[in-house]
């Protein structure tokens, strides 16, 4: 059985007083179930909000990371850097890093393959843009992100993987993909890994949909075969939004 899982992700929102004030709320309303969750903060709040849950079960993630070891990289943070504070996952390939940061596949085939020898959980997103979905393309550029994305990864770290579907098209444009399309979509993504590393290790691998996730939507979003978790960016900035999403 999948474990659902939901995560926010918190972009290049909350500063250090705000991220504090927001786990003190957050602790006050939730209560553990089988749902993991996890917030992926900046890297400034992340000791925080490590502090802050500790002994809740709630997990702490970056939102990227560099793919060396160390060196003159300047402005970059490593994976040993996160471990070090306690961090337990890190989002790889947002769309957001790919648009606007140059991450090409290759960087988060590397990326992928740092973070899991830093035994840091990866949060791998893919997802095609509303070009690519209009001209009927999105399955073939989501394929590609997927099988590039992956290229040399063992069976045993898939296990460990999260994949997050996110539509471009659906990430803050108050757009959310349907339930079907989402389904679907993370559907071909368990049938792609299934044809690299075979069906066992595809049925029991995580996918969110990420875009535009909601206390409105996320049930019937939540209640479709393929995906097991959301990946939810402005929901996740407010305790009394995000504390319903994970109570689906
Ligand atoms: P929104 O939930 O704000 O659409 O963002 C989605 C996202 O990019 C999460 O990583």
């Amino acid at each position: 059985m999948r474990k659902p899982f939901i995560a926010g992700n918190w972009k290049m929102f909350k500063n250090m007083a705000q991220a504090a004030a927001f786990a003190e709320e957050f602790k006050k309303v939730y209560s553990p179930s089988d749902v993991k969750v996890a917030f992926c903060a900046p890297y400034t709040q992340l000791e925080t909000l490590v502090k802050a849950f500790a002994g809740t079960g709630i997990g702490v993630g970056a939102q990227n990371m560099h793919f060396e070891e160390q060196g003159a990289f300047t402005g970059e943070i490593s994976a040993e850097m996160l471990t070090e504070i306690g961090v337990d996952y890190v989002i790889i390939g947002h769309s957001e890093r790919r648009q606007y940061f140059g991450e090409t596949d290759e960087t988060v085939n590397k990326k992928l393959h740092k973070a899991f020898e830093h035994d840091l959980l990866p949060i791998f997103c893919v997802g095609e843009n509303l070009e690519e979905r209009e001209s009927g393309k999105a399955f073939a550029v989501v394929e590609e992100q997927v099988k590039k994305g992956l290229v040399g990864l063992s069976a045993e770290q898939i296990e460990k993987l999260t994949v997050a579907y996110e539509p471009v098209w659906a990430i803050g444009t108050g757009k959310t993909a349907t339930s079907e399309q989402a389904d679907e979509m993370c559907g071909f993504i368990r049938k792609t890994v299934a044809g690299i590393y075979g069906e066992e290790t595809a049925e029991n691998l995580v996918i969110q949909y990420g875009g535009s996730v909601k206390p409105s939507n996320v049930t019937e979003l939540m209640n479709m075969y393929e995906i097991d978790g959301a990946l939810v960016g402005g929901a996740s900035l407010k305790a009394e939004d995000f504390i319903q999403i994970v109570n689906f």
